[in-house]
């Protein structure tokens, strides 16, 4: 009997559900997303946050790489104009404990290029090598009952149209409007918490300036710690010779939209470095402002009831602060969890969608305790107060951090962490402990490690007399 599979949206998590569908044997994987999907790497309106940075970690990369091993999105991006950057040794870090230092030895990367071609570079891919079709189509409800999905309804000029299939997923995103669908089929009282820290970004393009082309990713950290809003810079190498500069804001810190504000703004930090960099750069862009930035966490695994043949996953599970960059990887970890739930029992085999949303949940919840727990000190935080566990928590994690600023052992455990290579255990390994326990062995360095050549050219850009 001939299957069909429904994914709602043709983001990251949908094109890589849509992969694994398909390879897992399903007849008719069919994607439907409400925006128009440009051709080439272009922003594109269902896809608001493109316009600011995304850094894909090594975790989610690996995931993607796994998934479909035939699409070498790697090569793929790298070969379009995506920078591979070393934790250890390309990038320049303020940290609320000080400024990170730079080793020689290698550590792991992170891929930077703008989202659309992120995104583009999947779809294209995905449509290359797996027989799936992508409909523009915007969904307005799911059919069938509590205890199985049936297909989905559609958006259609003349009154909603109904499209059958064996299994639905939604990857429809942070705005997803799954738990309403769901009340539709008679399933209720599904448990939701957002904590909202009032972050705003903000983001503008630039040229990199000539003889910039190699100059380290820079950060410039918030600082949770000190009862003030969080404050953030970042630059981010990008395709065509682009720096891609967002700024990040939490309630009565948030980042202005007009150019001379976005400026002070980054001189206006810890360390005025951003603003020295991006101070005689030629912007490319006018600036973009983002404020859907809340952690939402929605726990559908915990239903009491859950539908066969319904699965939901990326965003329209849990969304996080994007400052720790955390996003894109969880997503390519549900649509793993779905792959290997598939090979083991098949698209049909009964509890399937519930073993793949508790899977899920398992990485979701790892990214939204990272984000949580920093996020519920800022002043004017919309949620709930940190508790015993995540004062303990985060007591640990400043330690772990201030002891990498001159400890490899540490540094390189926040490293494999933040790039989700491994989970947050890898924290409390005897060497990352010893670390904590006895510091840094290092003073703290007073500015940012930048080589001779690195500060010869920083001065050259530099035009604000700081
Ligand atoms: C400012 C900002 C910066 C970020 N930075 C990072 C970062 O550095 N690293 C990282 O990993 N993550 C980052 N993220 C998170 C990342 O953007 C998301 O986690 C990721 O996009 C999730 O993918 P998704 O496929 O679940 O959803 P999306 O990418 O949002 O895709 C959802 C798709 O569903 C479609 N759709 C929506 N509703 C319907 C409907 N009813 N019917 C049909 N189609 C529909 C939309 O058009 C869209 O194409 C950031 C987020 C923000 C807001």
């Amino acid at each position: 009997m001939s299957r069909r599979a429904v994914v709602i949206g043709a983001g990251l998590a949908g094109m890589l559900a849509a992969a694994v569908l398909s390879g897992a044997g399903v007849d008719e994987v069919i994607v439907l997303d409400r925006d128009d999907l440009p051709e080439g790497p272009e922003h594109r309106k269902g896809l608001p946050q493109g316009r600011h940075a995304h850094l894909l970690m090594a975790g989610g990369l690996a995931a993607m790489e796994d998934l479909v091993p035939d699409l070498s999105l790697r090569k793929r991006l790298l070969a379009a104009g995506a920078h591979e950057i070393s934790l250890s040794s390309g990038m320049l870090a303020l940290t609320p404990e000080g400024w990170l230092r730079r080793w020689r030895r290698e550590g792991p990367v992170m891929l930077t290029c703008s989202r659309a071609l992120l995104d583009w570079t999947v779809r294209d891919a995905v449509l290359e090598h797996c027989p799936v079709e992508v409909r523009r189509a915007a969904v307005v409800g799911l059919t069938g009952s509590a205890a199985r999905v049936r297909g989905v309804r559609v958006a259609a000029p003349g009154g909603d149209t109904e499209l059958e299939a064996d299994f639905v997923v939604d990857a429809s995103g942070r705005g997803t409007r799954v738990v309403t669908w769901l009340a539709g089929l008679g399933l209720t009282g599904i448990e939701e918490r957002t904590v909202d820290s009032g972050l705003v970004n903000a983001t503008r393009v630039y040229r990199v300036p000539q003889g910039a082309e190699r100059f380290p990713l820079t950060i410039v950290q918030p600082d949770p710690y000190r009862s003030r809003p969080g404050r953030s810079a970042m630059v981010l190498p990008i395709e065509d010779d682009r720096w891609m500069v967002s700024l990040g804001g939490t309630r009565g810190g948030e980042p202005p939209a007009d150019p001379e504000g976005f400026l002070r703004y980054t001189l206006a930090l810890p360390d005025p470095i951003v603003g020295r960099l991006i101070s005689g750069a030629e912007p490319l862009t006018g600036v973009h402002l983002s404020r859907s930035t809340s952690n939402v966490r929605r726990y559908l695994e915990k239903s009491a009831r859950w539908p066969d043949g319904f699965v939901v996953l990326g965003d329209a599970l849990g969304t996080f602060n994007p400052v720790y960059g955390q996003g894109m990887s969880v997503a390519a970890f549900g649509a793993r969890v779905l792959d290997r739930e598939l090979s083991r029992a098949g698209l049909t085999a009964p509890g399937l969608a519930r073993r793949v949303l508790r899977g899920t949940a398992r990485s979701v919840d790892a990214a939204w305790s990272m984000a949580v727990s920093q996020d519920l000190r800022y002043p004017e935080v919309r949620g709930v107060r940190p508790g015993l566990a995540d004062r303990v928590v985060t007591a640990y994690s400043r330690r772990m951090m201030k002891a990498a600023t001159g400890s490899y052992a540490a540094a390189s455990a926040i490293w494999d962490v933040t790039s989700m290579r491994t989970p947050p255990t890898r924290m409390f390994r005897p060497t990352a402990l010893l670390a904590a326990l006895t510091g840094s062995p290092l003073p703290p360095l007073t500015g940012a490690p930048l080589t001779p050549g690195e500060r010869e050219l920083l001065r050259g850009l530099d035009r604000t007399g700081v």
